[in-house]
């Protein structure tokens, strides 16, 4: 079976090294005669692998012993309310920056439970592009400050990520975590959706401070209060385990092939190819992020006509380059490059958008 070069936005490409270690492992994990999909969530071995999971993680992200690692379920956007209700009090506002769909969302989710106000925006010019550091500011009303590292739907991203703003910073990282340095002692709370650069869906890495989490609303449902899960250890109820599992092999890959490091320098090398394609033919390709926004992730782009669009696609398609529609509200192509996306895809995906522009160009 041929594989494609995956340019999903999520869930994406999976490493195939991690692929076809479940598929060896999942008759009889560890000739144990069971397979994990099998398996209590109690059991020794697969506490095993949840510790593996949270050790690695911690590894690869600098997590000092002043945070807590958790996995979670209902994806980030539980996260985008669970956030508010936690640690917002009727005296206090959950600020939020938006630069994005999932900004947007995280702010609209926090609206129905209290007070919020919006730091500051770049929605007047469609999200082409990140507002100045100097713009995120707070107020001493502020319960937190919420922002997205990475606009997956947009593509554009933080370059540089603000650092104290004098209240808890939060952020969600769910479209660039472990692509690239995240120094999280500046965090109260990062999360991300696993199905994008940590691994598979159903399951949600938190990572939060833990001497904030006293502060929390404690009359919540228990599901919803992070010390739950905290004193759990991220098993209060029965977690996704094979996603756990799935999360703990694509982090050891991570770990083995040179770390957050080496993922940084990959995902350069893949989004200077496409956005370099991009450059030399301006009149085919319209990039949708301003040049000092653009996301090392996520590559956006237009044609000037549908028809284009189409052609592009069809010609993508018959390469076997999947995922590359556009998000239905900014159009046009969008090719992710997350973490498991190979190199060769990237340079296979520029070569064919610079032979089509010549192709196309009059
Ligand atoms: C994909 C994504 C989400 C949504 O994640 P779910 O796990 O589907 O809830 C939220 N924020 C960002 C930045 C994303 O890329």
């Amino acid at each position: 079976m041929e594989r494609v070069d995956n340019f999903g936005a999520g869930p994406a490409a999976l490493p195939l090294e991690v692929l076809q270690l479940a598929q060896q492992e999942l008759l009889s994990y560890r000739h144990q005669g069971l397979s994990i999909l099998e398996m209590s969530h109690r059991d020794a071995l697969f506490d095993e692998i949840h510790q593996g999971a949270v050790s690695a993680f911690r590894r690869l992200m600098n997590v000092s012993s002043e945070y807590e690692v958790l996995f979670l379920q209902g994806g980030a956007s539980l996260q985008f309310a669970a956030i508010p209700m936690n640690f917002l009090t009727k005296e206090t506002v959950g600020a939020y920056v938006l630069t994005g769909s999932w900004s947007e969302k995280a702010l609209a989710e926090a609206s129905t439970v209290g007070k919020t106000r919006v730091v500051c925006s770049t929605a007047e010019g469609h999200y082409r592009s990140i507002p100045e550091i100097s713009d995120v500011v707070a107020q001493a009303e502020d319960a937190y400050v919420h922002l997205t590292t990475n606009n997956t739907i947009f593509g554009t991203q933080w370059k540089l990520l603000p650092e104290n703003v004098g209240k808890p910073l939060i952020a969600d990282a769910s479209s660039d975590i472990l692509s690239r340095p995240l120094p999280v002692d500046n965090f109260h709370l990062v999360y991300a959706g696993a199905q994008k650069n940590l691994g598979p869906s159903g399951l949600t890495v938190v990572v939060i401070r833990r001497d904030w989490l006293a502060s929390a609303n404690d009359s919540l449902p228990v599901m919803l209060r992070y010390a739950t899960h905290v004193k759990h250890d991220s098993r209060y109820n029965t977690p996704p385990t094979f996603a756990v599992y799935l999360l703990k092999l694509v982090l050891e890959w991570t770990e083995k092939i040179g770390g957050v490091a080496e993922m940084e320098l990959r995902s350069r090398a893949k989004s200077d190819a496409i956005y370099s394609v991009m450059d030399e033919f301006p009149n085919i390709y319209e990039g949708h992020a301003v040049t000092s926004a653009r996301s090392t992730m996520n590559v956006t782009f237009r044609f000037s006509s549908e028809e284009l669009t189409q052609r592009f696609l069809e010609g993508a398609s018959e390469r076997h380059f999947v995922g590359l529609a556009g998000h239905r509200s900014v159009g046009g192509c969008r090719a992710s490059l997350y973490n498991a996306v190979p190199l060769e895809s990237a340079y296979r995906l520029a070569d064919y958008m610079r032979s089509f522009a010549r192709s196309h160009s009059r």
